[in-house]
């Protein structure tokens, strides 16, 4: 049987219009009943990454999750909510601030389901047919969890390209723990995907749902450009979800790291054509002009000790724009190698300590850290446009068709 995903419209936020769309989107899957049996434990774990309020389109919107948690419970599930939020949930304080600001405190306090912070240390949990991390902490509660319901945001990411479904589940290694990840891959993101591919084998979510009503371009995840993508997308497979997300998106599956390394070690499915869509078609929905953030393939060519000689020249760097920033220090506290400091009251980065996780970019609330590209790379891109450019003039002029 084909795996499958469904795909429905849904173009704002009004709770009435994400109910049924949400609803719908389940049923083309066979119903919440298939997924959620009478008194089991259920845990939905949202896009929660730090403290921003539901129209930035940074985190899964707060209607969404309540639809999912209605159905849910009206199929006898006893529901919770769980997330370790990259920054602003490290404390009970910033926790509830965060809960409030992102809307989740009103579904907490609407549907009745509770709040599980994923804190450390979790539960070592061994992965079968690993391929780089063969031993992972997961948050207890998702452990203990007879059914997760996994809710992620369609959204860009600087290393990953892309952050949908099985990115989100990287929010289940708990808390401060997630460092130790980010520290061993590195910049690399071949390596950062085969690790969300061994979080995924530990995770095995039983359903995923994709908040795609607005979401994120270019350079996401949250200093991207906001738009209305009108779509909810669900799966029982998620890296089926992100590759029907990339076709919605209009860019190859083969783009994404996590998708290709999915194809290699036979994880999900990622070729559209043994994909069953259900809904309407990913053509009915393409997003016109979706920007993946700049990284380019060249880069991912390059033999790693080139690649580390040259990293600065080579790749996008963090950078500040010093008139926004509120010295509110939260890149300071989440940089996991110390690259980011307080000099005289000024930010530095340190690029030779900089391992370019981003995370600094995906947790600066003003926006204020961007990144940009090293010398070199800008130099070949220029080249490569200028042969463009003048290969397509001689065809012109020799009278090719284009
Ligand atoms: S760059 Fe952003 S995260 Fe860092 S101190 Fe300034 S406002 Fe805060
Ligand atoms: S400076 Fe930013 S991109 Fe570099 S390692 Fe620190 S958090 Fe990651």
């Amino acid at each position: 049987m084909k795996t499958t995903v469904a795909i429905v419209r849904c173009k704002d936020y009004t709770p009435s219009e994400v109910r049924a769309a949400v609803r719908e989107a389940v049923d083309l899957l066979g119903g919440m009943g298939r997924f959620v049996p009478p008194g089991s434990r259920v845990l939905m774990k949202p896009n929660l990454l730090a403290s921003w309020e539901p129209d930035a389109a940074v985190c899964t919107h707060p209607t969404i999750l309540q639809s999912l948690l209605e159905l849910a419970a009206s199929s006898g599930g006893e529901c919770s909510v769980g997330d370790s939020p990259a920054v602003g949930g490290d404390t009970p304080g910033a926790l509830n601030r965060l809960l409030k600001k992102t809307g989740v405190q009103d579904v907490l306090a609407d549907t009745d389901a509770a709040m599980e912070f994923f804190a450390a240390p979790g539960t070592e949990v061994d992965i079968e047919g690993a391929a780089v991390f063969h031993r992972i902490p997961i948050a207890s509660a998702v452990c203990r969890a007879d059914v997760v319901i996994n809710i992620p945001k369609f959204k860009t990411h600087a290393l990953m390209r892309l952050t949908g479904a099985v990115k989100n589940l990287f929010g289940c290694i708990p808390g401060r723990r997630k460092v130790g990840f980010h520290l061993q891959a590195g910049d690399n993101p071949s390596m950062f995907a085969q690790m969300l591919l061994d979080v995924l084998m530990a995770v095995r979510p039983a359903l995923s749902v994709m908040d795609g009503v607005w979401g994120m371009d270019g350079e996401g995840p949250s200093a991207g450009r906001k738009r209305q993508f009108g779509v909810i997308l669900a799966s029982e497979d998620p890296v089926a979800l992100d590759a029907v997300a990339c076709a919605v998106a209009g860019i190859d599956p083969m783009e994404i790291p996590v998708l290709r390394l999915a194809r290699e070690r036979g994880i999900g499915e990622t070729d559209l054509k043994e994909i069953e869509i259900l809904g309407v078609s990913p053509e009915e929905v393409r997003i016109p002009d979706f920007r993946l953030p700049a990284r380019g393939d060249l880069v991912s060519r390059i033999p790693t000790p080139v690649y580390r000689a040259l990293r600065n020249q080579l790749v996008r760097s963090p950078a500040l724009k010093a008139r926004r920033c509120t010295r509110c220090n939260a890149c300071v506290r989440i940089c996991p190698v110390h690259a980011v400091s307080r000099i005289k009251g000024r930010l530095r980065f340190d690029y030779s300590r900089c391992i370019r996780c981003y995370c600094c970019q995906e947790v600066c609330p003003e926006h204020a850290i961007y990144t940009r590209p090293g010398m070199i790379k800008i130099a070949v891109e220029a080249a490569q446009a200028v042969a463009k450019w003048t290969s397509d003039l001689l065809k012109r002029e020799a009278g090719y068709p284009g």
